[in-house]
């Protein structure tokens, strides 16, 4: 039997579904001739802040830049400790590294793949200054009590949300149910990934589950004076045209890209459906193979990726046989951020994270994924464990 080959992501769909309201929204630009910082950038900015339910929103030009700015604007730098996950992009070690402060790595829970509230109460010293979370794959980390730690020892907290836009806590974290306090899991339930720490950072890279056709990304905040900052930083530390008051940053979204997002942005929830039908297709299918641990459906996981555990060594055999059928499957992450190159040896392992980078694969998932091929990924999934 014949099958076409199947990427591990299909960007195709989206945009043949969207196809003339994108080229509409590219030609009212190009005509506007107004690339940099146009109306769209504010209009985008402002139906952002409104979907999140946040009351700044601060597009930028990369998701690695709304980490940078808003640790700066959090006023994070040289000296400073940020507990983080090793178990990330390296963007997210890099950002606390680039602002001049030194990334502590807390480890990971197996069961969600996120920051283990546990492990962060152990890496807190005297210079510890803020938590960075990563929603990693969509999965809100155990954000209640993340908050307990961060206000027990006066710590700020910036949420990695690059990939979890849409994405919301319900306090469902596998993790968090014994460690956090009622009353802070009950604030915070229902509320979007980002809003919940002082900053949230967001990224519009293509593939991630609201893309721009190029880099893109914001910072959300409830906060003034963090706001104000961030916004200058986005434009050389100027508030006033060639004024400019402190070193800031070159890093505006464009015009274009906030005219295509907000094209986008009235159809993510649906789309984020569409992946959580995916990721529980999956479950349905991988419930009967051994070897195989498929992730939790937690409530509010946007499965910006469907990242499966194999075990017993099996994962590399597992992807070749896929890749040999015209499968795509991608590892996140091989290395742990701790562990690569630029900070080998500088740190102590950690175990979970360790492990984990060995047994993960992560599958096709995108909204409009169909359900057969589906069981063909799973079937050799099967077969690949078996022969
Ligand atoms: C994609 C990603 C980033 C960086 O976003 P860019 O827009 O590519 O700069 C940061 N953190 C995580 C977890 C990511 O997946």
């Amino acid at each position: 039997m014949s099958q076409d080959k199947i990427p591990v992501l299909d960007l195709k769909p989206q945009y043949e579904s969207l196809k003339a309201e994108i080229q509409d929204a590219i030609s009212r630009v190009l005509e506007s001739g107004q690339f940099i910082m146009g109306p769209d950038v504010k209009l985008f900015e402002q139906e952002v802040a409104q979907y999140l339910g946040v009351k700044h929103a601060i597009a930028v030009n990369s998701g690695t830049d709304a980490l940078v700015i808003g640790l700066k604007a959090l006023g994070i730098g040289q000296g400073d400790e940020v507990i983080t996950t090793p178990f990330s992009f390296f963007a997210t070690a890099e950002s606390i590294s680039n602002v001049g402060a030194t990334p502590i790595f807390a480890d990971i829970s197996a069961d969600s793949f996120n920051i283990d509230p546990s492990a962060i109460v152990e890496k807190i010293t005297p210079r510890t200054k803020a938590i960075m979370p990563v929603h990693l794959y969509g999965n809100p980390a155990a954000m209640a009590a993340i908050l307990d730690i961060a206000q027990a020892h006066n710590l700020k907290i910036i949420e990695d949300c690059a990939q979890s836009f849409g994405a919301r806590y319900y306090g469902t974290c596998a993790e968090c149910q014994d460690s956090c306090q009622e009353s802070t899991r009950t604030r915070i339930t229902g509320k979007q990934t980002g809003t919940i720490g002082d900053v949230g950072a967001y990224s519009f890279f293509p593939s991630k589950n609201l893309g721009a056709y190029g880099d893109g990304g914001l910072i959300a905040t409830d906060n003034d004076q963090v706001a104000e900052t961030a916004r200058m930083l986005r434009v050389h530390g100027a508030k006033k045209k060639y004024h400019n008051e402190v070193l800031g940053y070159n890093s505006r979204l464009d015009t274009l890209q906030a005219a295509i997002l907000r094209v986008k942005l009235p159809h993510i929830d649906q789309w984020n459906e569409g992946r959580r039908r995916v990721a529980k297709t999956y479950n349905d299918l991988l419930a009967d193979v051994t070897g195989v641990i498929a992730p939790h459906l937690a409530d509010g996981h946007v499965f910006h990726q469907y990242t499966i555990r194999i075990l017993n060594g099996k994962r590399d055999i597992v992807q070749q046989h896929l890749a040999a059928q015209g499968i795509g499957s991608m590892i996140y992450y091989p290395v742990p951020q701790d562990q690569l190159p630029v900070y080998k040896g500088q740190y102590p392992a950690n175990l979970v994270s360790d492990l984990l980078a060995t047994q993960v694969l992560s599958l096709p998932i995108w909204p409009e994924l169909d359900t057969a091929k589906i069981e063909h990924i799973v079937n050799n999934i099967n077969k690949a464990l078996t022969s």
